[in-house]
């Protein structure tokens, strides 16, 4: 049984039952003996269904933002910004799936043998998500995937289960069949069973450490994997930046869904003319966050979605006070029921600090100064991670000169903490394997099939 436990009142919300050996098998022998019938449904007919789920989050938004709310923690705004913002994920899959599924015809029709090639659905393919945005990385999967007629079995995170199993109803109401799509409830050890099965591909989303388990898991089964990993993501602010803006955008970038996003803005490396004044205004920007309870409307900071991970903030608070950094506000969990962690601006941080090197995973953010562009650049790239970077400047060309440079997956110019659907969100280093939305992340469920046709 799986307890779900509300963060910020740590009671617990609902118990779930689990999966085991038996019913995954169960799932997965009823996906793949559909699967072929799913792949030949029309294309109309699961775009259809696909804008129909879009609808129905809408329509059920304030009952399904309260339950992801309740369940990890999400400030209430937070929550139903993410649910409305789910369809037009949807309206960007299905208005390009349909270009990249069509046949690519080779050669004139007249010659003697026709080439063409013809995309074909991976098979059923194994979802295992992350919960801080169950909603934005679950359907990063599950929506191109089915659209291009794939069966999907979907494990959503131990910490968003509710969430998870409300969008697969919804998927069925909206007309995605029972026999395409099974949720999967349970935690990591489920996880591992559940890629035992004989999948076609596996999509991840999560950790390094658990992708990297995933990855040794899967090796031997010649599937096409796709790691969506953690980050430790730089902005640089330079000395003709804008520094109001920039203050006020990576406050924001550091501490929404309480700093709990891949591309949370974690370091802030800062020319050293305007370290002193920026600090002072991010920490005045930082101080406005509102925390509290998650399910009021004025609350801009929840509680942390995991207990663990208060420790690991404290650890890494410890950590840059006993090599020289200051704490300049907040720095502690805050006492009584609920897991959470005040807003902290941690400055002259430097490389060999913990919360310099390892993904923090909550709201807060150091920062160091730097000399200049060369020396910004180092630091940027002096990461395992490689998911997102930044720069704010006046001058576009200096900022994207800057981030040519840097091994990111995505460059933010004076903005920050930014995905786009038609952008494809992929992370270098340790930051993942392969891409998902944009176009690439409708390609990433399909296997191209070369066709060679004599006439007689
Ligand atoms: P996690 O690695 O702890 O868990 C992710 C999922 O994997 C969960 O569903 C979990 O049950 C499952 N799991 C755990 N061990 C497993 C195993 N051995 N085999 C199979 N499945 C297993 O990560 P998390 O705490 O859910 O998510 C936070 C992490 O996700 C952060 O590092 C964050 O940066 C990253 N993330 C990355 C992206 C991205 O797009 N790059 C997006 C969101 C989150």
């Amino acid at each position: 049984m799986l307890s779900v436990i509300n963060p910020a009142t740590e009671e617990v919300l609902a118990t779930l039952k689990t999966d085991d050996e038996e019913s995954l098998k169960a799932k997965f022998t009823r996906l793949k003996k559909y699967q072929f019938t799913w792949q030949q449904v029309l294309f109309e007919q699961k775009k259809a269904a696909l804008v129909k789920f879009g609808e129905l989050l809408v329509l059920n938004v304030d009952r399904l933002s309260k339950l992801l709310s309740q369940e990890m923690g999400k400030p209430i705004k937070q929550a139903r910004s993410e649910i409305k913002s789910t369809p037009s994920r949807i309206a960007f899959f299905v208005e390009n799936a349909a270009v990249i599924l069509a046949d690519k015809k080779l050669n004139d029709s007249q010659e003697e043998v026709h080439e063409v090639i013809r995309y074909e659905p991976l098979g059923v393919i194994a979802n295992i998500s992350a919960w801080n945005y169950p909603y934005f990385v679950g359907g990063n999967v599950f929506l191109p995937a089915l659209l291009t007629g794939n069966c999907v079995l979907y494990k959503p995170s131990e910490f968003s289960s509710l969430s998870g199993q409300a969008m697969i109803e919804l998927l069925y109401e909206a007309g995605i069949p029972q026999d395409a799509l099974q949720v999967v409830i349970g935690d990591g050890k489920i996880g591992k069973m559940l890629l035992d099965q004989p999948i076609d591909g596996a999509f991840f989303t999560g950790s390094k450490a658990t992708g990297l388990k995933i990855a040794a898991q899967v090796r031997e089964k010649m599937i096409p994997l796709q790691l969506e990993l953690g980050g430790k993501d730089p902005t640089y602010v330079a000395e003709d930046a804008d520094l109001d803006a920039a203050a006020k955008a990576l406050a924001d970038g550091a501490l929404f869904n309480a700093g709990q996003s891949c591309c949370s803005v974690e370091r802030i490396y800062v020319q050293e003319k305007v370290y002193q004044p920026f600090l002072e205004k991010i920490v005045a920007e930082v101080q406005k966050a509102k925390m509290g309870d998650p399910l009021s409307y004025e609350t801009y900071l929840g509680p942390l979605t995991r207990k663990t991970q208060l420790d690991l903030l404290d650890e890494q608070i410890k950590d840059a006070q006993e090599k020289g950094a200051k704490v300049l506000c907040g720095g502690k969990r805050v006492k009584g029921s609920g897991y959470y962690f005040e807003a902290t601006v941690i400055a002259d941080a430097h490389r060999d600090m913990s919360c310099m090197k390892d993904e923090s995973f909550g709201p807060i953010v150091a920062l160091q100064s730097v000399k200049n562009d060369e020396d910004a650049i180092t630091q940027m790239n002096d990461t395992e991670y490689g998911l997102t970077a930044g720069v704010y400047s006046q001058s576009l060309e200096r900022a994207q000169n800057i981030l040519r440079q840097v091994n990111t997956g995505t460059a933010y110019v004076n903005c920050c903490d930014r995905v786009a659907a038609g952008l494809p969100w992929s992370g270098r280093k340790n930051s993942g394997i392969g891409s998902t939305l944009g176009l690439e992340g409708i390609r990433a469920f399909l296997k191209p099939k070369a066709w060679h046709i004599k006439r007689l």
